[in-house]
């Protein structure tokens, strides 16, 4: 049985809404996330899960029981916020602590879960200390003990690293991976980011206008999206107009406008005539100098309109002949080296049988 259920929820604000008929079914020790674009209705669909507010109709569901009627201090569920929402009077133990005073726990049962959720979070020696006196991640951390400290089912975290910098939020991220693992704990997490949903989730639930797009693994999110804006949404993708002239059960044959025929894959129910876009990841895409290209399927000459060199890889911007740009990432293999092409150079971009997807939605 899923631990969280949520079934064709629905909520609106006057005559907006902003979740609509969202279905998602979360198993216990899972990292879920819910990721969309700023608008989408994350937040929302979180407030509902945690009680403070209500879906106008569908069910909120835990461990089978709708939680309707259920305020959201009844909830075994707590949330952790990324303004981390500490009490700036009280030490860090005290705030920890809050949640099983509230809770009525015996004085010695605090002390020692307390000391246990400092561990947990790597700040053992940290109790006595004011929020004023931390940074921005340890503040993070101690939220995250105060979420934990009380045992919770499920875990809401909405955009809880959105406030650190890059380099503190990647130790975040893995820090979180070890807690959620360490502490069997189901997590839902609400983010915009895509890199961080990839990086941190079991599942992924792609949002957009309040409608959820498409639930899966990250690895199929990222490779196999379900339509055009889960595809443009996570990643980076180029996309050209083509028409189906071939749908056979292994691969389709596409028309590519003004470029000729170029094979890729599909969905199911794909069918000869449809039409859409052939869409490409920048790291599947080959780019070579145009005399060292052997005569191969999807391989078509073009030439570089520009880069972009961000250290580890660089990314070019290939103009095909039909007018048309292409991404083709490369590694940057070579010590010093930022770049292998020239803007100008005449190149030549092929790709695998498979690495092309066709998207009619
Ligand atoms: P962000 O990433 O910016 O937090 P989000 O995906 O979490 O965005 P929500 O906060 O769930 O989005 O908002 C979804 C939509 O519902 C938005 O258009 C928002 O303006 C609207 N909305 C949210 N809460 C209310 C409210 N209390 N009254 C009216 N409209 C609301």
């Amino acid at each position: 049985m899923a631990l969280l259920e949520i079934r064709n929820v629905t909520r609106r604000f006057s005559n907006y809404t902003a979740v609509d008929n969202v279905s998602i079914s979360v198993k216990a020790g899972e990292f879920f996330t819910l990721l969309g674009p700023s608008g989408c209705g994350k937040t929302t669909l979180l407030r509902m899960i945690a009680g403070f507010d209500l879906p106008d109709s569908g069910q909120i569901l835990l461990d089978g029981n709708d939680m309707v009627g259920t305020p959201p201090e009844k909830r075994p569920v707590h949330t952790v916020f990324q303004t981390y929402a500490l009490f700036p009077h009280m030490t860090v133990a005290d705030n920890i602590a809050f949640p099983l005073k509230m809770a009525g726990k015996a004085t010695q049962e605090i002390k020692t879960r307390v000391g246990e959720a400092l561990e947990s979070v790597r700040l053992p020696s940290f109790g006595n200390r004011f929020p004023h006196e931390l940074s921005g991640g340890q503040k993070q951390r101690v939220a995250f003990a105060r979420g934990l400290v009380n045992r919770p089912r499920l875990l809401l975290l909405d955009e809880p690293l959105g406030a650190l910098d890059a380099k503190l939020r990647e130790e975040m991220q893995i820090e979180l991976i070890n807690l959620q693992k360490e502490l069997g704990v189901t997590f839902v997490f609400v983010t915009h980011a895509q890199d961080e949903a990839l990086a941190l989730s079991h599942r992924i639930a792609v949002m957009n206008h309040g409608i959820v797009e498409q639930i899966d693994e990250p690895s199929r999110i990222y490779s196999f999206p379900r339509n055009r804006f889960v595809a443009d949404f996570i990643g980076k993708i180029s996309m050209m107009s083509a028409q189906v002239v071939e749908a056979a059960p292994s691969h389709l044959k596409l028309d590519v406008k003004e470029l000729g025929e170029v094979t890729a894959v599909g969905k199911a129910g794909v069918k000869t005539g449809d039409t859409g876009v052939m869409a490409i990841r920048p790291e599947q895409v080959r780019i070579s100098h145009l005399s060292d290209e052997p005569r191969l399927k999807n391989h078509f000459p073009g030439k570089v309109h520009d880069f972009l060199y961000v250290g580890d890889v660089t990314t070019y911007i290939v103009e095909l002949s039909n007018g048309a740009y292409i991404e083709a990432l490369l590694p940057n293999s070579a010590p010093g080296r930022a770049k292998f092409f020239e803007v100008g150079d005449q190149v030549g971009v092929s790709w695998r049988h498979d690495a092309g997807i066709f998207l009619n939605d």
